[in-house]
């Protein structure tokens, strides 16, 4: 551990704030503040990503000292290592939050690993910063088994996001109001490091341009483009513009793979938009069990499902506006920032054409095909079917015989089923026909749609059973998902229960289909 190399370039090329400490206060024309973590009791590593400790070049006898519980639980630090809080703000269910910033995450520094990558180690519920507005600066451990896990299982899903590292129980506990019902209960507190190249967000741009500080938000574009985007050249407004539509490109990659694997966000504030285009800020986000893009696990987003399943590709589209707003001081004209919002929407539609083509086996994506795919949403939606299993199944549909039997598990209502048969029959010959017309065949086909529909995903109520055994101390359940989630594309023989539909008791239990953003 003692060897960790550190190059803190955002604390040392970017102006910070002058004042000290930890309480509350607006903080101008400065990018974070330097804060300390606040000690916990008895730190003690709960989980822990191999592959993230593998990055940094630790062993598991550096996991498993003393010393490491204590840097990231956040009693002691490393040498190098510069904590502090980042100042950003953000649009907050499409309203106007002003300043914001890392309430209760802080970050250790910039790791350069040993392949020359840049990994910033951030913990995530270390005590109260500049930015935590009253509240705690802390997590439970629920959120953050849940924010471990996701990071992990998105990654190895494929899908853009930033890492974890570790999993910290502090052996202090943290009041909370799990459904801001007035019944605050104490729970067990918890740190995750995360990792990130970077943890920039649109919030931080648009709170510099929101006070008018153009000379602030313009230090942070350079600077974010010299760190974060090095492939890119030229200069002035060209390579803004360049640089906006790169950021747009990859968010629209990043939501097309949400869309692909069933993952809800749950709180996609401009503050939970990365501008490396990763998934970050994992709160009351969601797996789709049933399929239904009506469908929000936040129970604070109930009323209005602004975050819904099937809206998200809309939501990003409306925070890159917002973050083409906050830059538009650095253009003369509207004219590039239009053009990358267009890139946004020619790269979310060649992604999701991708979408239609891989998850149905096909070689290239025709356009009658993607009306093939949406006559087959608008029947799971109707008919109560699990996305997850109905995909996966469709891959065991020969087309040359086509029959519902492979299908039939990934019902969830029998009756429906049996009133749906005819049109799923109907559609199931359409599928068949095109599949015959199509390059693809046999084995080629069906390894093509294995690779991008996932046997297993993070199922909500899965996560739930892993944090009721946490909760009891026992956090083998941590492991064995992530390990699970290690191949989530390859069939796992003795794993079945991990690939199964939403059991009855889940439906309308805490955790496993409504969350708040109590964490
Ligand atoms: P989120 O909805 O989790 O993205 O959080 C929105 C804002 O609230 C961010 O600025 C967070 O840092 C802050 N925040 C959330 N929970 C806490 C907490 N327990 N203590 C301090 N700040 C928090
Ligand atoms: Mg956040």
């Amino acid at each position: 551990m003692r060897s960790l190399r550190f190059d803190n370039a955002f604390i040392r090329r970017l102006p910070g704030d002058p004042e000290q400490g930890a309480h509350r206060r607006q903080v101008l024309g400065a990018l974070y503040s330097t804060v300390q973590p606040t000690p916990v009791a008895s730190p003690r590593v709960a989980a822990w990503s191999r592959e993230m400790a593998h990055v940094l070049g630790l062993h598991e006898t550096d996991v498993f000292s003393a010393e490491f519980a204590q840097v990231f639980g956040g009693n002691a630090l490393l040498e190098g290592m510069q904590p502090y809080a980042a100042n950003y703000g953000g649009h907050q269910f499409g309203v106007w939050a002003d300043q914001l910033g890392d309430g209760r995450a802080i970050s250790l520094g910039e790791v350069i690993s040993e392949t020359g990558d840049r990994w910033e180690l951030q913990l995530k519920g270390a005590g109260m910063t500049p930015y935590s507005r009253g509240a705690d600066g802390r997590a439970v451990l629920r959120s953050s088994i849940r924010e471990f896990l996701c990071s992990e299982a998105m990654h190895h899903l494929g899908v853009p996001t930033t890492r974890a590292l570790s999993l910290v129980v502090t052996g202090d506990w943290v009041m909370r109001d799990m459904f801001y019902d007035g019944h605050p209960q104490e729970e067990p507190g918890a740190i995750v490091c995360r990792m990130s190249p970077s943890f920039i967000r649109f919030g931080n741009f648009e709170l510099p341009a929101a006070r008018g500080d153009v000379a602030l938000l313009k230090q942070l574009v350079d600077f974010t483009i010299a760190r974060d985007f090095p492939e890119l050249h030229g200069e002035g407004e060209a390579l803004y513009a360049e640089w906006f539509a790169q950021v747009c490109e990859r968010t629209a990659a990043m939501v097309a793979h949400w869309m692909r694997v069933g993952f809800v966000h749950g709180v996609m504030n401009t503050d939970n938009m990365s501008i490396l285009g990763l998934t970050i800020d994992y709160g009351p986000y969601g797996w789709v069990d049933n399929f239904d893009p009506e469908w929000t696990p936040n129970t604070t987003d109930a009323g209005r499902r602004r975050y819904r399943f099937g809206h998200q590709p809309n939501v990003a589209w409306w925070n890159l506006s917002r973050l083409a707003m906050a830059l538009s001081p650095l253009f003369a004209g509207v004219e590039s920032l239009q053009a990358g919002l267009d890139r946004y929407a020619a790269a979310y539609a060649a992604a999701d054409r991708e979408n239609v083509a891989a998850k149905l086996g096909f070689a290239a994506c025709r356009d009658d095909d993607v009306d093939l795919m949406r006559a087959l949403h608008a029947l799971l939606a109707e008919a109560n079917v699990d996305m997850t299993l109905f995909f996966r199944a469709l891959a065991d549909i020969d087309p040359q015989q086509p029959s519902l039997l492979p299908l039939q598990d990934a019902f969830y209502d029998e009756p429906l089923r049996v009133a749906t048969e005819p049109a799923f029959l109907a559609w199931l010959a359409r599928y068949a026909a095109r599949a015959l017309d199509d390059p693809l065949k046999g084995q080629d086909r069906r390894a093509r749609m294995n690779a991008a529909n996932p046997r297993y995903v993070l199922r909500n109520y899965l996560a739930q059973e892993a944090i009721d055994r946490a909760t009891q101390g026992d956090y083998s359940g941590i492991d064995e998902l992530l390990d699970v989630m290690r191949r989530p594309y390859d069939d796992q023989p003795g794993r079945e229960r991990f690939a199964q539909k939403r059991p009855a008791w889940a439906m309308h239990k805490a955790g496993c289909s409504m969350l708040s953003c109590s964490s």
